[in-house]
């Protein structure tokens, strides 16, 4: 692992560990901060009972590329992750950033302000003469995968498919790209996208928490289109050639995944789905990481999905949120053995 070239700051697999502060509910209930972290490790302190009912601690200790401690701000977090992916967009590289952690671990209140500043910078770029130049434009497109099926975040929840086109290439049909040169208009639209995620009766929150968003800027090199375009349906590359993207994941709830037992039915399917799906990227993840040839991304819609961007040149950051107080600990656990398989 020492010599996968991991140092270097545009490592192909970066794991980062969030920790958010205790909130104002842990607080008044005068939770302990069972978490605590030193340079790019992290111990949990988690309390036992031996069989005569008398406490004891055991003490959980992880290593990461990166652990963000309380006291991190979001634009630090975007330095660490982000910022130096930048660059390789306009290399052919094909980036994805996952938020995995348990609901209210702090996913949403991380990946938000991401894709907003990679925005500001790539448009930075775009403007610097050797790339305006090459016609390079931005665009963005923002879905929910939820209960396995795929949704547009920004045109009225509309159903979507996907469909692999004859080289191979995923394509999710009807999914509509919006070119941006704007930042005001990226932050419209991810304001405009995230109001639309999954909100059934239940409350917004519940509800997102079953569903991954998944939020892509590409940069395509503009083609003046010819009205005798090969397919109607060739939507990724209708407007241009791609050249390089990056997608933000705010995955569902880890916890989500072990919703196979509940009562209710529909409850029941999509936990399956969840856990399917963030088996499958642990194990897509892993086999990037060992450069095996085959990658198992049939294994759920998430992976199916995000295919093109675990082939040829890809980079992948995950960034596992966990909370702090004494009630988390298990989750956190489950949070940090996930992150330490990927790394
Ligand atoms: P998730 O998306 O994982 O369910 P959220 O991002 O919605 O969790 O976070 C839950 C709550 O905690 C939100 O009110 C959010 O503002 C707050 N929060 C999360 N992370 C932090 C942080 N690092 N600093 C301050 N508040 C945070
Ligand atoms: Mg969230």
């Amino acid at each position: 692992k020492e010599s996968s070239g991991r140092e270097t700051s545009v490592a192909k697999i970066k794991v980062v560990v969030r920790k958010r502060p205790l909130n104002k509910k842990e607080t008044a209930r005068k939770e302990d901060d069972i978490v605590t972290v030193s340079d790019n490790s992290l111990t949990v302190h988690e309390t036992k009972l031996k069989v005569d009912l008398t406490a004891y601690m055991e003490k959980h200790e992880f290593c990461f590329d990166a652990v963000l401690g309380e006291h991190v701000s979001n634009d630090e977090v975007y330095r660490v992750t982000i910022e130096p992916i930048i660059p390789t967009i306009f290399q052919r590289t094909k980036a994805t950033c996952f938020a995995y952690g348990q609901t209210g671990s702090g996913k949403t209140f991380t990946m938000k302000p991401l894709p907003i500043r990679a925005a500001q910078d790539l448009m930075r770029m775009l403007n610097q003469p050797v790339y305006r130049d090459q016609r390079l434009k931005l665009w963005l497109s923002y879905f929910e995968i939820y209960g396995g099926k795929l949704y547009d975040l920004l045109s009225e929840r509309k159903k979507l498919c996907m469909r692999e086109d004859g080289r191979q290439q995923v394509c999710i049909v009807g999914l509509q790209e919006y070119e941006v040169s704007d930042i005001q208009i990226v932050k419209d639209f991810i304001d405009k996208g995230s109001a639309s995620r999954s909100t059934g009766s239940t409350g917004a929150n519940e509800e997102s928490s079953r569903s991954h968003a998944i939020l892509q800027l590409v940069v395509k090199k503009h083609v003046e289109v010819k009205e005798t375009r090969r397919n109607n349906n060739d939507s990724n590359e209708s407007r241009g050639k791609v050249v390089g993207k990056i997608s933000f994941i705010d995955l569902a709830g880890s916890e989500r995944g072990a919703d196979t037992t509940d009562n209710d039915r529909q409850t029941r399917i999509e936990g399956a789905e969840i856990n399917k799906s963030l088996l499958a990227l642990k194990e897509c993840i892993r086999a990037l990481d060992n450069d095996q040839l085959h990658i198992p991304f049939r294994g759920s819609k998430l992976t199916e999905v995000l295919r093109d961007s675990f082939v040829g040149n890809s980079r992948t950051v995950m960034i596992s949120c966990i909370s702090p107080n004494e009630g988390s600990c298990e989750h956190t656990l489950n949070t940090l053995r996930y992150a330490d398989r990927v790394k």
